[in-house]
């Protein structure tokens, strides 16, 4: 087992206020693997007073000089990539080839990314008889999810430290790992004390003072839309700016001309990349009535391809959930999908063969349901594709849009025009149009319950940026 004992505080290793310690499980042993600190208010507080401390310094540090670092945290992130691959596998369980290609390199390229977007960032402009002026909103506090950790952490440390901001980070308890690489890292870098800070423990303790503290000009937060919620309500109370990442139900709509095998074989392998456990799983499947029975025989077929097992040492492509408390409420999901009368084409709620220890859940299909059964509706972030019949394209965005969130989505049609069409009618904030790759340089973020606000690329940099007009 590693234990973190201290904490990353204004550019040392401290010892936490807090005496108390919280334990991360690896996914597929059950066993405890990593202790860090549960951090207090006081800890919390003083991460706060030294980021306030090196703000000035920072914000007015060049923006050269501030890329230089970057690149230097690209740079560690790299030798790094096989700990953080490692750190994945065991505590989140994704299949470590495919969280070392994903999970360990997205933050390298991430940082990479803001070391050079920044170089030429406009940072003044003149509009008529203003000079228009781009500066670091200030103090930012990031709280983040367990289940693409280091990358979430990345898509807000790195484009808040090239706008000039100083950064306390909250990461998830849940898999903690990769947040304390990263410090150790970042303390190799001789970056300046109090710039970069990490204060592990509770998201209602540490969280919640973070969120309402008025030293903190912003908070950006990713994780449930419970919890953003509550972020949001504390942050108002000093009117910080607030960024949420939240989550989603994304539908994945296979129009009627669309190559069946290629877009449900793509559908299936998203909905169940990191067992499901992505904020943009395109976990409803909107397939069109006429070839219905032929979509649901192809989704059958590719989540049956799925291999279930060890993520460290087996060759597999679905490894565990992250905890016991997720893999039971997956299992519920499933549960209530039957007692709600959908068709459980495969897959169940009941313990894969031989994998009895571990987190595991089978990978699931469900046919006839509609968009009002609860696993139709809510995020269930496990292995768990809903197939919803529609009659017309009108009616598939109709049911794509009946949803709290907006945050992903993919179509799938003969021709890239149609698809693009159909594309530009979902209410999400980015879409995939006949398998269109992730951009790292593309914004992302969600409509309405899926969050506020965007990562990436150069608006994900805005986003750490106050706007001042000077009139001359
Ligand atoms: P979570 O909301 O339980 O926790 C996220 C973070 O918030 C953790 O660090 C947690 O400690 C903290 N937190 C919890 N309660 C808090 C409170 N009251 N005040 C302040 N902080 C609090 O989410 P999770 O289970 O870690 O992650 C899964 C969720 O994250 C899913 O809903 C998923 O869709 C979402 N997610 C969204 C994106 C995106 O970009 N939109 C990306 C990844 C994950």
């Amino acid at each position: 087992m590693k234990t973190y004992d201290k904490l990353y505080i204004n550019g040392a290793w401290v010892k936490p206020v807090g005496t108390g310690t919280i334990d991360a499980r690896c996914a597929s042993t059950e066993e405890v693997v990593t202790r860090i600190p549960e951090g207090v208010k006081e800890d919390a507080e003083r991460a706060v007073a030294a980021a306030r401390a090196a703000f000035e310094g920072w914000s007015n540090t060049p923006v050269a000089v501030r890329s230089e670092y970057l690149a230097r945290l690209a740079a560690g992130m790299e030798a790094r990539q096989k700990d953080v691959a490692l750190a994945i596998a065991t505590e989140v369980g994704m299949p470590i080839k495919m969280a070392n290609a994903i999970q360990a390199s997205l933050p390298i390229v991430a940082a990479k990314t803001y070391a050079e977007l920044v170089k030429n960032y406009a940072f003044e402009e003149t509009v008529g008889t203003s000079l228009v002026v781009r500066e670091a909103i200030g103090v930012v506090a990031c709280i983040t999810p367990w289940n693409f950790p280091i990358n979430q952490i990345m898509l807000k440390v790195a484009p808040a430290l090239a706008a000039g901001c100083t950064v306390i980070l909250k990461p998830s308890e849940v898999a903690p790992t990769t947040a304390f690489i990263l410090a150790e890292i970042i303390d190799e870098l001789k970056l300046p004390a109090g710039v970069f800070n990490l204060v592990t423990g509770y998201g209602p303790v540490v969280g919640e003072v973070l969120a309402s503290h008025p030293e903190v000009d912003m908070v950006s937060f990713t994780g449930s839309t419970r919890a953003g919620r509550r972020v949001a309500e504390l942050a108002a109370g000093t009117i910080k700016r607030v960024a949420l990442e939240l989550g989603g139900k994304s539908p994945h709509v296979i129009c009627e001309d669309a190559d069946l095998e290629k877009a449900v074989k793509a559908g299936v392998n998203e909905c169940y990349l990191n067992s499901g456990q992505a904020c943009i799983a395109p976990s409803r499947m909107l397939a069109p009535r006429s070839k219905y029975e032929e979509v649901v025989a192809l989704a059958k077929k590719a989540a049956e391809s799925f291999t279930v097992g060890d993520p460290i040492n087996g060759d597999v492509k679905l490894g565990p959930l992250i905890s016991a408390v997720q893999r039971d409420r997956v299992r519920d999901f499933i549960k209530k999908g039957v007692a709600e009368g959908a068709r459980l084409v495969t897959g169940g709620a009941e313990v894969p063969e031989g994998l009895d220890k571990g987190y595991y859940v089978k990978p699931t299909v469900f046919a006839d349901v509609n968009n009002d059964m609860t696993i139709a509706r809510e995020e269930i972030f496990g292995p768990v594709l809903a197939i919803i019949p529609y009659d017309t394209e009108e009616d598939a965005i109709r049911i794509a849009n009946d949803t709290i969130y907006g945050l992903g989505g993919n179509v799938w049609a003969g021709t890239k025009e149609h698809a693009t069409a159909v594309a530009k009618k979902i209410r999400t904030g980015q879409i995939s149009v006949n398998g269109g790759r992730y951009n790292p340089l593309a914004p992302f973020g969600g409509y309405k319950q899926s969050g506020l606000g965007r990562e990436a690329g150069k608006f994900g940099l805005e986003e750490f940026l106050e706007v001042k007009s000077l009139q001359l």
